[in-house]
């Protein structure tokens, strides 16, 4: 039954996931149905499927579609308005969480989206955290994903922008053990040729500007005061910026390292303050 049933699924997205239809496929029956292993598939449960498969045919991520999707291994919401977690991401969750564990730590997460950085670090940690966020649609998932996560106590959702006076204010000078920050980093050129899938994203979380180091001019300066003096910055990076994030850092007084993803990919900016 279930075989027929990927028959099916993989003919009504094929068009639009081509080759990953299969992988896709297996993923909305096991999303939607319970007796997966087990080969077995109500009706009611392949009419979900069936559903699911007709939205990401139709164009839409399949992380939207589920309205959730993993990161560091923990579920978050998601859906329209909100930066779906990557991967990719998940080295700059590592680095937050290896300089606040075993601390009693207070960290901000900067340009927050869902918030999957900072609820990871501070359900991993133990430690203390800021979600700042602009987008009122993005911050709704945050405030959602922290409490879904048991943390309305320790993780305050600071709707607002990173740059605003008032905001940044809230923080006194050395204060913060860690700042982290996925900020948008897509430069125009790649905004034109994005992925279908990814034009379903916010704009405002993907486009940093013509070259896409528009939040990397000026989070460093605006934020570097309130990090304790061996706190750490870091700060994911697009495709071929690293080189241009490490000299901004640089030009601000840190000496930043470069950290590889999964795919082996320069990612995360990172350094601390005056060395570890
Ligand atoms: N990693 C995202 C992408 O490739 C971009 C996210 C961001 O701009 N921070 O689409």
């Amino acid at each position: 039954m279930t075989r027929e049933a990927l028959n099916a699924l993989i003919g009504v997205i094929k068009g639009r996931a081509g080759e990953d239809a299969p992988f896709e496929a297996k993923q909305i029956l096991k999303e939607y149905c319970k007796g997966f292993a087990y080969g077995e598939l109500s009706e009611s449960e392949f009419d979900l499927c069936l559903r699911a498969a007709k939205r990401r045919a139709a164009g839409e991520p399949l992380q939207y579609v589920f309205g959730r999707w993993e990161f560091y291994g923990l579920d978050f919401s998601v859906g329209e308005g909100v930066l779906i977690p990557r991967a990719d991401t998940e080295v700059l969750a590592e680095l937050l969480i290896d300089r606040l564990n075993g601390r009693d730590g207070v960290f901000v997460d900067l340009c927050a989206g869902s918030g999957c950085v900072g609820i990871a670090a501070a359900k991993l940690t133990g430690c203390r955290g800021y979600e700042i966020e602009l987008s009122d649609k993005a911050a709704d998932y945050c405030a959602e994903n922290i409490s879904r996560h048991g943390l309305t106590d320790r993780l305050r959702l600071i709707r607002g922008d990173i740059y605003d006076g008032e905001v940044v204010a809230r923080f006194a000078d050395g204060s913060l053990d860690a700042i982290v920050a996925n900020p948008p980093y897509l430069t125009e050129r790649e905004m034109n040729d994005l992925q279908p899938e990814v034009r379903y994203e916010p704009t405002q979380a993907l486009y940093g500007g013509r070259d896409g180091l528009e939040h990397y001019r000026r989070i460093f300066s605006v934020w570097k005061a309130k990090l304790r003096p061996d706190g750490l910055f870091a700060v994911e990076t697009g495709d071929g910026q690293s080189d241009v994030v490490c000299e901004l850092m640089r030009a601000e007084g840190f000496t930043p390292s470069v950290h590889k993803d999964m795919a082996g990919l320069p990612r995360v900016c990172a350094a601390y303050l005056k060395g570890k």
